[in-house]
C-alpha cells in the first residue's frame, strides 16, 4: 500500500488567513463552502481547519496535536464533528434510516486510507454506479439535530458535508433552513467538486472558498516523496491536474490509463486516415461509457499531445507510451507532424469537449463534432 500523500498547507501562503480565523474563532462563518476538484486540497484544509477551531491550545502555526480534541479528530472520532456524506438509501433504522450513520465506520477506514479522497473511489466502495447514491431528506433532519445538541467540548458544533450536489431536492431544501437559521457556535462546511449542481440558493448563503490545484514543483516533490521517480512524479502532477488524490489514485491503477491511451492511438490513425465513418463509430462507442471515462480520455488525450508537442523539441525523455510498450505505436511520427500552432488549435477543440462534457451536454454530439473537427484540421495542414 502506497503511504499517504503529504502536502504541507504552508506552502499554500493563500490558505494562511482563513485558517489562521480558526485559531481566532473570530469570523467563522457558519456556513462555508470549499469548491475543489476531486481528490484535491479541501480534505486536508477541512481537517485542520476544524482542528485549530476545536483544538485546546491552538497557535499560529497550527493545532497543538496532542490535546483529546486533536487526538480525537485524527481518528475521526470526535463528538462535536459529524462527518455527512452521500450513500446508498434503506440502510439503517429509525432516525437513522437512510443516513449515512450505518456507514461512518466504513467511512473512517475510507478517509484514513486516503487523505485526498476521491468521490468516484466513495461511489464505488459503496457498490458501484448502477445505485443512486444520494443525501436523503432524513439526514437533513439529522444534521439539524447534530447542531442542536450540547457541544461536548463546549466550543462548536461542527458539520462537514461532502458532496453538497448530491443532496435530494427535499434535502437541499431542509438544508436551507439549517443555514437560513443558525444556530450559536455552529459551523456547516461543505465540500463539493460541481458548484454548479448545488442548489443555487445553498451556494448564495455560503461563504465560498475556491481551492486552487497544488502547485506543480509541490506535488512532484511529494510524489517522489513517496519513491516515485522524477519523471513518473512529472507525467502524474501533469495528468491529475495537480490533484494529490487523483494522482495517486493514477500511480495505484497504471492500468487504468492503458484503455485512454489505446484509444488516444486509435482516434489518431482514423484521423490520419480521414475515415469519417469509423471516427463516428468511435464517438458512439465512446459516448456509450460512463461520463468521467469520457472525461479521462480527453484529459488524457491533452496529455499525450502535450507531451508529443515536448517530444518533438526533445524537451521530454520519457513519455506515457513508455509505460505501455504493447501498445502498438510510433509517436515519432505524430510527434513530427504536431508543431505549436496545430497543438495550440488540438487543445483547444479537446478543452472544449470536455467542457462541455463537464456541463452534461449530449456526449454523442460532442465528440462526434471533435472527431470532424480535428479531421478536417489535419486535412487542412497536409
Ligand atoms: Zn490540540
Amino acid at each position: 500500500m502506497v503511504p499517504a500523500l503529504q502536502i504541507p498547507l504552508e506552502k499554500l501562503p493563500e490558505w494562511g488567513l482563513w485558517l489562521d480565523q480558526a485559531v481566532d474563532r473570530a469570523r467563522v462563518a457558519h456556513a462555508q463552502m470549499l469548491v475543489c476538484e476531486d481528490g484535491g486540497m479541501a480534505w486536508p484544509l477541512v481537517q485542520e481547519y476544524v482542528a485549530r477551531l476545536l483544538c485546546a491550545a491552538p497557535s499560529i502555526r497550527g493545532a497543538c496535536g496532542s490535546c483529546p480534541s486533536c487526538i480525537q479528530l485524527a481518528g475521526h472520532a470526535h463528538p462535536d464533528v459529524h462527518w455527512i456524506v452521500p450513500v446508498v438509501g434503506g440502510e439503517g433504522r429509525g432516525d437513522d434510516e437512510d443516513t449515512c450513520a450505518p456507514f461512518l465506520a466504513d467511512f473512517r477506514s475510507f478517509l484514513q486510507s486516503n487523505p485526498h479522497p476521491l468521490s468516484s473511489e466513495w461511489i464505488e466502495h459503496l457498490g458501484g454506479k448502477q445505485k443512486v447514491v444520494q443525501i436523503s431528506v432524513k439526514e437533513s433532519a439529522r444534521i439539524q439535530r447534530l447542531l442542536a445538541l450540547k457541544a461536548h467540548g463546549g466550543g462548536f458544533k461542527v458539520v462537514v458535508l461532502w458532496m453538497p450536489e448530491r443532496l435530494n431536492d427535499a434535502a437541499a431544501n431542509k438544508l436551507l433552513k439549517v443555514i437560513e437559521e443558525p444556530l450559536d457556535r455552529t459551523l456547516l462546511l461543505l465540500v463539493c467538486h460541481n458548484e454548479g449542481d448545488v442548489l443555487q440558493t445553498i451556494r448564495s448563503r455560503c461563504q465560498v472558498h475556491p481551492v486552487k490545484p497544488v502547485p506543480s514543483p509541490l506535488l512532484v516533490a511529494a510524489l517522489c516523496e513517496l519513491g516515485m521517480s522524477p519523471e513518473q512524479a512529472v507525467v502524474l502532477t501533469e495528468l491529475s491536474g495537480g490533484q494529490p488524490g487523483q494522482a495517486v489514485m493514477l500511480y495505484r491503477n497504471r492500468e487504468s490509463l492503458k484503455e485512454p491511451l489505446q484509444r488516444f492511438v486509435e482516434f489518431m490513425r482514423l484521423v490520419y486516415k480521414k475515415d469519417l465513418v469509423a471516427l463516428l463509430q468511435f464517438a458512439e462507442s465512446l459516448a456509450k461509457e460512463p461520463r468521467e471515462q469520457q472525461k479521462q480520455w480527453l484529459q488524457v488525450s491533452s496529455l499525450l499531445m502535450s507531451q508529443l508537442l515536448r517530444m518533438r523539441h526533445s524537451a521530454l525523455k520519457t513519455s506515457l507510451f513508455a509505460w505501455f510498450p504493447d501498445v502498438p505505436f510510433q509517436p515519432d511520427g505524430l510527434a513530427r507532424l504536431l508543431n505549436e500552432s496545430l497543438h495550440y488549435e488540438l487543445q483547444q477543440l479537446f478543452l472544449g469537449a470536455l467542457t462541455d462534457i463537464q456541463r452534461n451536454i449530449n456526449s454523442r454530439i460532442v465528440l462526434s463534432d471533435l472527431g470532424i473537427a480535428v479531421m478536417k484540421l489535419f486535412a487542412g495542414r497536409k
